[in-house]
């Protein structure tokens, strides 16, 4: 039973700007706003809600930041005995956003570029889900994703942000999810629609997965696997801030799957809540219980 989570550690700084700030070029913000963020933390913050017992593996720095980025895990009663407290400076996002909504992000990875596969626990635990994204040394997550394999543990892969996924990472995942721009790079094509996106995930199934989740925002997921395919369109919310909406689902869908739901209940829990998530601003703080994930969804 259980969830563990290797992955990122950040504080996201963000300000808002009439506009982005062109090279050489100063803008006037406004006030700064600080919160906790990194994917890892972001979905061991969603699976702790969703009621899975969850322990999350990676770094922070020894400085103002790293309580800052610890505080909603805690608690959320996240196990964080393996969340090196490393020398340097804790990651940092620096986001800027536009009055017309768009953004630009500059990330800093401090502590997050400088965990090793030595900070990898040598006994899984009771864990038997291990969750992933790329936003750790390839070398960590793939070294992460192989000792869980075998030792029998089911391997989830976000395949967030988009960077060269290893052959080998996607032989060890069991379900792989990714989005339409992140499943068009894995793919090597253009982003297609609808049938194109089942078609595209489908091919992904002989590189290792038994299942590919693709999230396609409003318009829901698609999940395949060798004998069926699991079309959910998005749970109907007003939305306010979509931030945080792919981590909730990653989490969401581990801590289910944990808990021993089958595939398309763990799919439609993932759904409902990270459509919660798209109803309130920011990530971490607008992550919903499992009360309020069950009343929505029942
Ligand atoms: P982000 O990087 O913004 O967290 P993402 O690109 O990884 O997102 P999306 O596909 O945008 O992931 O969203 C993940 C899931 O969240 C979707 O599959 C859907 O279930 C839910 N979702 C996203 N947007 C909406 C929306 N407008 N209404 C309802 N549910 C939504």
């Amino acid at each position: 039973m259980g969830v563990l989570v290797v992955g990122s550690l950040n504080v996201d700084l963000t300000v808002a700007a009439p506009r982005i700030p062109a090279p050489g070029e100063t803008v006037l913000g406004s006030e700064l706003h600080v919160s906790p963020g990194g994917k890892g933390a972001n979905q061991a913050l969603a699976a702790a809600r969703a009621g899975a017992a969850v322990a999350l593996v990676g770094a922070v720095g020894q400085d103002t930041f790293a309580p800052q980025a610890l505080q909603l895990l805690r608690a959320a009663g996240v196990k964080l005995d393996s969340v090196r407290a490393a020398s340097g400076p804790t990651g940092v996002a620096l986001i800027t956003v536009a009055a017309g909504g768009e953004n630009a992000i500059t990330v800093a990875g401090g502590a997050n570029a400088g965990v090793t596969p030595g900070d990898l626990p040598a006994d899984l635990g009771p864990h038997t889900h291990l969750l992933l994204q790329q936003e750790l040394p390839p070398a960590v997550t793939l070294a992460a994703a192989q000792r869980a394999r075998a030792a029998g543990r089911q391997v989830l892969l976000n395949a967030a942000p988009s960077r060269d996924t290893a052959p080998e990472l996607l032989a060890c995942t069991h379900h792989l999810i990714v989005n339409e721009h992140e499943l068009a790079a894995l793919a090597g094509a253009g982003a297609g629609g609808g049938a194109e996106v089942a078609g595209q995930a489908r091919a992904l199934l002989a590189r290792g997965p038994e299942a590919v989740t693709v999230t396609l925002g409003a318009r829901g997921s698609v999940t395949v696997t060798a004998r069926a395919t699991h079309a959910l369109p998005a749970h109907p919310v007003t939305v306010a801030d979509t931030t945080g909406a792919g981590d909730t689902f990653c989490g969401v869908l581990a801590a289910r799957l944990s808990r021993g739901d089958s595939l398309s209940q763990a799919l439609h829990w993932a759904g409902v809540a990270a459509a919660l998530t798209c109803t309130r601003r920011g990530a971490q703080a607008a992550m919903p219980l499992w009360a309020e994930v069950q009343a929505a969804g029942a």
